[in-house]
């Protein structure tokens, strides 16, 4: 029941039976985009801005995905935008709706505690937590059941999707987000030799309130797989006293470039269903960022995470612009000085003491 994209009928199709798509030097790899009918006009910013700084020289294939089938008008506008493959998938409901298993009483209770945070967070007044002004960009999302499904469906489920199948890396791109530079580059076929499973180019702290169980459930996990662990891990961009306590640290899910293969493999599967049956992602709200930076600091080892300098980026309220060389030779249309880099609630010097 996924809707192939009608309005580009030369457009090579990807494979949707694992046969290999010819690759002429690219890697495997496509554009995510979750995505709904309402976000129309920031969906056509943002990948308008990708055509226009990296994918018109590319032409990698673009996936939506929707809990609701797309409209013709989304199809329309979104397709005439580039020459690349589009197709619009409508993700299952058993990958997006809230699980019958889990108490809905005691998720109500969850939703309502943390949108008693909104209170003391987020009434306007400054207080000793002013940073975290910042970090919740919609108090309202707080006690969303929508929000936790869409945190849980890109924790699980959206590699599972039909139209992921033919696909090894993807690139994570949301409403109205910047590509300030031109790639002159193919990231993913720098992914790939490099033998990298993780890009990012934002980290920052997580709002405590939304995962308040998640490291206990983290330890839990640890003790009973430790196999699963990766020697060779990133544990210190996670944790300020090897593991104790949770130092909020991750890597902002909205732009990910990675490797689906790793979210497919066995210690990511193992961990999303042991987290899964916490019901956090219900019962608290669980983002799918620190799962999936939690997950790539365990069983990835340190050299496969990387941080794209070179690719200036935003997403409300923060953003990555590069500097020096990397922002000329990008033509990048952003102020060097603003950059989140090594601001207050950025963990960028965590991820770079990981090699020093
Ligand atoms: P934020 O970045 O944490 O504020 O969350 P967003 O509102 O940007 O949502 C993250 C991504 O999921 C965006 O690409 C949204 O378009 C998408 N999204 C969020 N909620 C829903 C939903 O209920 N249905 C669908 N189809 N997409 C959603
Ligand atoms: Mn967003």
């Amino acid at each position: 029941n996924s809707t192939v994209n009608s309005y580009r009928p030369t457009a090579t199709q990807p494979s949707l039976n694992n046969t290999p798509v010819s690759l002429d030097g690219k890697a495997n790899a496509t554009f995510v985009f979750l995505a709904r009918n309402d976000d129309l006009d920031g969906v056509v910013s943002s990948v308008q801005n990708m055509e226009d700084r990296f994918n018109r020289k590319y032409h990698y294939p673009w996936v939506f995905l929707n809990d609701e089938p797309f409209t013709e008008d989304f199809k329309q506008r979104v397709s005439i935008l580039t020459d690349a493959p589009v197709s619009f998938g409508l993700i299952p409901r058993t990958h997006w709706v809230q699980p019958d298993w889990i108490d809905e009483d005691r998720a109500r209770m969850g939703r309502l505690k943390m949108m008693g945070q909104r209170i003391i967070y987020g009434g306007g007044t400054y207080s000793r937590v002013v940073g975290m002004q910042f970090l919740i960009s919609d108090w309202d999302l707080l006690g969303s059941v929508p929000y936790r499904n869409m945190c849980r469906f890109n924790s699980g489920f959206f590699f599972k999707h039909e139209l992921l199948q033919p696909y090894r890396y993807y690139w994570r791109v949301e409403p109205n987000v910047k590509f300030f530079c031109d790639i002159q580059y193919d990231p993913f076929v720098w992914m790939e030799s490099h033998d990298k499973v993780y890009g990012f180019t934002i980290s920052l702290e997580e709002h405590e309130p939304t995962v308040p169980t998640l490291w206990a459930s983290v330890k839990e996990f640890m003790s009973q797989y430790p196999h699963l662990i990766e020697p060779d891990n990133s544990m210190n961009f996670l944790s300020d006293d090897k593991g104790e306590k949770y130092n909020l640290c991750h890597y902002w899910s909205n732009f990910e470039i990675a490797d689906m293969d790793f979210w497919r493999g066995q210690a990511y599967t193992q961990f999303f269903e042991f987290l899964d049956a916490k019901g956090g992602f219900y019962y608290e709200r669980w983002g799918d960022a620190p799962v999936h930076s939690i997950a790539a600091s365990l069983f990835a080892r340190r050299d496969q995470i990387h941080f794209f300098r070179d690719i200036g980026y935003r997403h409300e309220n923060f953003q990555h612009c590069p500097s020096g060389a990397q922002w000329s030779a990008g033509r990048c249309a952003c102020d060097s000085s603003d950059s989140f880099d090594y601001t207050d609630h950025s963990c960028l010097r965590r991820f770079e003491n990981l090699f020093q």
